[in-house]
């Protein structure tokens, strides 16, 4: 895969495919712009070089049907330029392939940059869609791809895009570059033992991955919303839990996979438990076979903390993707900001991967303390699973 020192670039119009998909909190303020900061050191190297930059990237799940207040980029544009501090022009785009973008792309001079709004305000982005890629790709020259975030995914301006591009005019931005060697040296030679701590909310996904990493590590600690899909496949109440029920087999599947190769497997012992999902709501924590049926289990216990420490304690590699609880609410928040102290008080190299999880070690304080902390979630997993991602494949 050519990286972007590789190319040519000097003067060009340069399309960037970023990934600025920040936490945000309730405000609309970001919470953690570890992506945009990220991103810098390749839009940089572009208007040093007096590159048109043209900046595209997702931002959350709007519905694909045009412009909304909610998931539109203009307080990723405001940070972004308040960090790269350019003397040239920087404009954000009132959409993404329509009049206004085409417009403030075409009268882009020499070291000014131009974000798109919102990539997937238009429905094809997530489509892969040819029209979508091929409008993209007619406002640049040269494309660059270091959304390492979102290059698990078959969209147009990851993957349909290419097409346009012929390998001198295509290539990796540094922060792909740089995610892709450090995932590398891990999937080819990691210190054992090498444990997996899974959480957050995405069962459908991550079972998959889990499948997978059974086969890669040596223990495996699920906790989050979706250990409970887990503890349910085991047989006990999981009260009004996040549950996907149609992944109970699979999530067997995985637990009698993992006895035969081996690979300890642990769940939280314990739980805390409320009402109702909310800030507000009556809390207490309870072992896992004890959830009311009426209550939903939202963090994992302090218990089931010490265990996971007990865990760690003989590690010489972790990758954690995944919060252990509702984090964003402090009630809920001491299962992931204790993780993320483990984790980093661990003498094994630390791999922080995804968002929220970054945001978790982030707010905890413990970033400085992991040996990586990659913009990657999804991608990372599936990076350490061993899967040819479609972005990266893309561009070979
Ligand atoms: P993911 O995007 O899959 O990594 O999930 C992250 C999200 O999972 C965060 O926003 C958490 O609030 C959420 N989460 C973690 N634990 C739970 C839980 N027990 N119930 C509901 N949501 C959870």
């Amino acid at each position: 895969m050519r990286s972007i020192k590789d190319l040519k670039i000097e003067g060009k119009r340069v399309f960037i495919r970023c990934d600025f998909n920040v936490p945000q909190d309730e405000f609309g303020n970001i919470t953690d712009d570890r992506r945009i900061r990220s991103a810098l050191q390749t839009i940089r190297y572009c208007i040093d070089r007096d590159c048109k930059v043209i900046l595209a990237s997702h931002f959350g799940r709007p519905k694909g049907v045009g412009f909304e207040e909610e998931y539109s980029l203009s307080a990723v544009a405001k940070r972004l330029n308040t960090l790269l501090k350019i003397k040239n022009n920087f404009y954000l785009a009132k959409d993404v392939v329509g009049e206004d973008a085409m417009e403030k792309a075409a009268s882009l001079e020499g070291g000014d940059v131009l974000l798109l709004e919102n990539l997937r305000f238009e429905a094809g982005e997530t489509k892969d869609d040819a029209a979508l890629a091929k409008a993209l790709a007619s406002m640049a020259d040269v494309y660059i791809n270091d959304a390492f975030g979102a290059c698990h995914r078959k969209h147009a301006s990851i993957y349909a895009i290419t097409e346009h591009f012929d390998a001198d005019h295509k290539a990796a931005g540094f922060l792909m570059s740089k995610e892709i060697n450090f995932f590398q040296k891990v999937i080819d030679n990691p210190v054992r033992p090498f444990v997996a701590v899974v959480g957050g909310s995405k069962v459908s996904g991550k079972l998959q991955a889990l499948v997978n990493l059974i086969q890669k590590v040596d223990k495996v600690i699920i906790g989050g919303g979706m250990a409970f899909t887990f503890l349910k496949a085991q047989g006990y109440e999981i009260g009004k839990s996040l549950v996907e029920d149609d992944l109970i087999e699979e999530a067997k599947t995985i637990m009698e996979e993992a006895k035969v190769r081996g690979v300890k497997f642990y769940l939280p012992v314990d739980i805390v438990v409320a009402h109702e999902f909310s800030e507000h709501a009556t809390m207490k924590f309870l072992p896992a076979q004890e959830i009311p049926a009426d209550w939903m289990g939202l963090d994992v216990g302090p218990a089931s903390s010490r265990l996971f420490r007990e865990v760690l304690n003989d590690a010489q590699t972790i990758i954690w993707n995944g919060p252990m609880g509702v984090y964003e609410m402090d009630k809920f928040s001491k299962g992931s900001i204790l993780m993320s102290h483990n984790i980093a008080q661990s003498h094994a190299t630390t791999i922080v991967g995804g968002g929220d999880t970054a945001d978790v070690a982030q707010r905890a304080g413990d970033v400085e303390e992991m040996t990586f902390v990659s913009t990657g979630g999804g991608a990372s997993l599936e990076l350490i699973e061993g899967k040819v991602l479609p972005g990266i494949e893309a561009l070979k």
